[in-house]
């Protein structure tokens, strides 16, 4: 077998780069280069499985999950509340690991992200414990309905938030009681393997956490067509959930799935303007990147010149540059292929007469993958730019007359992810939220969400919903046990 490196170090913070399976550190014989976008360097070569690595973790997680399913709620939740402390405690080699990875602030990871990471365990631990159905009756008859574990779970994440998204799904598939195997992204696979080591300390037994490095079709695919899992959590873009559901289907396996968005922000003359435009300055957070951003604009026509006018100043004076500097605001995209991708939409709805008010290209004193903020408008209705997810830093700006128009546009598409609706009138926030076809609308706000909340995305935004009580839903087997009116099992 040829000896790849083991570790790597990354800003300052040391990386196996191995997968963690049965809790241990298995090697491969490829590899894949993980390449920093903040400056396209190569970071490490990571060891890329194949079918029989992911047919070594799917035989762990299933050795390990009678144990693991069998011990009390109050001990998984104890040893999850455990693994919440030690991300608590590398808050800052997580940071730093993953702002070098994938490019995203460095200031978000601190501030919000990586405490989300620990919430994830720490909110579906103390979730396990309470969850119980109340007993049903009919004719004398008591029904018990119980969460049992399902199984084996396979976790499939993108690289755009990789370790938040990859633990709001661990979190509350190992609370309910379920092994995991994680197959992280391979353009940031790195803050996973973080995650093994942070596990392994925090007690959680050998095989019960599990991950396997590799790109999409080397391990993603034997995964996720793999007779072993008992559940699928996907969260990426629509062409490979297609992929991913033929796969699984076999299988019978039920999947989650989150995947791309083209999400509305519609503002009305009657709304804070300044709220408006902060809001629609925040759409350019993390590059664009984000499944949730607010990416078309539709604004009412009597606004929409100062409106317009108000974002192209407030996006220009956004900073660009390293994500590893806390003053920066909109940093590099993940790839130079997803670069190209951006670039190509961008140059497409231009020729197609779109006109940038801003941006419209790459950053010229930058250089490498920093594509400038960009904001359009005369994009022709039912063009690309409109109706395709273009996950970067891009956004359209619209004008509608009446509110029932607004509606109209807003629901004109085939995602139905989130909508943002900013409006000063009590009523019409009532009215049109509940017209507004999309799992989360927020309104006069954004990004805003509890772990208790359901989310997921109608259309081809996802199958299923997550958190609270749905992730255990999907993350369980229900029963329902019928007791005879014997007395005993009163
Ligand atoms: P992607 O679909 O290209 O890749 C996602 C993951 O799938 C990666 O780990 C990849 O290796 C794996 N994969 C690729 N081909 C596979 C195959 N044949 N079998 C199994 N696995 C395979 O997505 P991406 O470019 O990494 O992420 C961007 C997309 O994710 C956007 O569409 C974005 O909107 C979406 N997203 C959705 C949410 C949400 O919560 N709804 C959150 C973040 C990102």
């Amino acid at each position: 077998m040829a000896e790849h490196a083991v570790s790597a170090e990354v800003e300052g913070v040391s990386v196996d780069l191995r997968h963690w399976i049965g809790g241990e550190r298995v090697s491969s014989e490829s590899t894949f280069a993980d390449i920093s976008p903040i400056d396209e360097t190569e970071l490490a070569q990571v060891h890329s499985a194949g079918a029989e690595e992911v047919d070594r973790a799917v035989a762990a997680a299933r050795a390990a999950f009678p144990a693991w399913a069998a011990l009390p709620v109050a001990e998984r939740s104890a040893i999850l509340r455990r693994v919440a402390d030690g991300v608590e405690a590398r808050v800052e080699d997580l940071s730093r690991v993953e702002t070098r990875d994938n490019g995203s602030l460095i200031r978000s990871h601190r501030r919000g992200v990586m405490p989300r990471v620990a919430m994830n365990f720490r909110f579906f631990a103390d979730y396990a414990e309470q969850l119980a159905h109340p007993d049903l009756e009919v004719r004398g008859h008591r029904e018990r309905v119980t969460y049992d574990p399902a199984g084996v779970v396979a976790v499939i994440t993108p690289w755009n938030a990789p370790l938040m998204l990859a633990t709001w799904r661990i979190g509350p598939a190992l609370a309910a009681g379920n092994t995991v195997i994680l197959k992280p992204p391979e353009w940031a696979p790195l803050t996973a393997s973080l995650l093994a080591d942070i596990t392994a300390e925090a007690g959680v037994p050998p095989g019960v956490f599990n991950v396997v490095q590799g790109t999409g079709i080397g391990a993603g695919a034997p995964l996720t067509a793999h007779p072993g899992l008992n559940r699928l959590a996907f969260t990426g873009s629509v062409p490979t959930a297609g992929v991913i559901a033929a796969a699984a289907a076999p299988n019978i396996v039920p999947l989650s799935f989150e995947l791309g968005g083209k999400s509305p922000l519609v503002v009305f003359d009657d709304a804070d303007l300044d709220l408006a435009v902060d809001l629609a300055v925040e759409q350019f957070d993390n590059a664009g990147q984000v499944c949730l951003k607010a990416a078309r604009m539709l604004v009412q026509s009597s606004i929409v010149e100062e409106f317009t006018r108000r974002v192209v100043e407030g996006a220009a004076r956004l900073r660009q540059g390293d994500p590893r500097d806390e003053e920066t605001d909109v940093s590099a995209l993940i790839t130079r292929r997803h670069f190209e991708q951006i670039s190509g939409f961008v140059e497409r709805a231009i020729a197609d007469g779109a006109r940038p008010l801003l941006g419209g290209g790459p950053h010229d004193e930058l250089g490498g993958l920093f594509f400038r903020p960009t904001v359009l408008v005369d994009a022709k209705p039912g063009s690309e730019i409109l109706t395709e997810e273009v996950f970067g830093p891009v956004v359209t700006i619209e004008s509608f007359e009446t509110e029932e128009e607004a509606v109209v546009k807003a629901n004109d598409t085939r995602f139905g992810l989130a909508a943002t609706l900013v409006t000063g009138d009590p009523e019409r926030a009532e009215r049109v939220s509940a017209a507004l076809e999309a799992g989360t609308v927020w309104v006069n706000c954004f990004f805003v969400r509890d772990l208790g909340a359901p989310f997921g995305g109608n259309g081809r935004s996802g199958i299923g919903r997550e958190g609270g009580v749905w992730s255990f839903d999907f993350y369980t087997d229900i029963k329902n046990t019928v007791f005879a009116p014997s007395g005993w099992s009163s």
